[in-house]
């Protein structure tokens, strides 16, 4: 499974499932080059900021 985090400044990012599972099965996700993404906890959720512009999208959890 491959995610893809485009920022409109068009830096553009691939998230990977590397070979490792979790204790229920699921796939950790990779960031292919975190020097142009960061992923950070938020409240209730997740940011990913991108490191050329430094603009953050926040995205619920549900
Ligand atoms: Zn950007």
């Amino acid at each position: 499974m491959i995610l893809t985090f485009t920022c409109q400044c068009s830096n553009e990012v691939q998230l990977y499932a590397a070979g490792d599972r979790d204790e229920h099965g699921r796939y950790w996700l990779d960031v292919e080059d975190d020097d142009r993404l960061t992923i950070i906890n938020g409240e209730g959720g997740s940011v990913f900021r991108c490191e050329f512009c430094k603009q953050s999208y926040r995205l619920l959890a549900t």
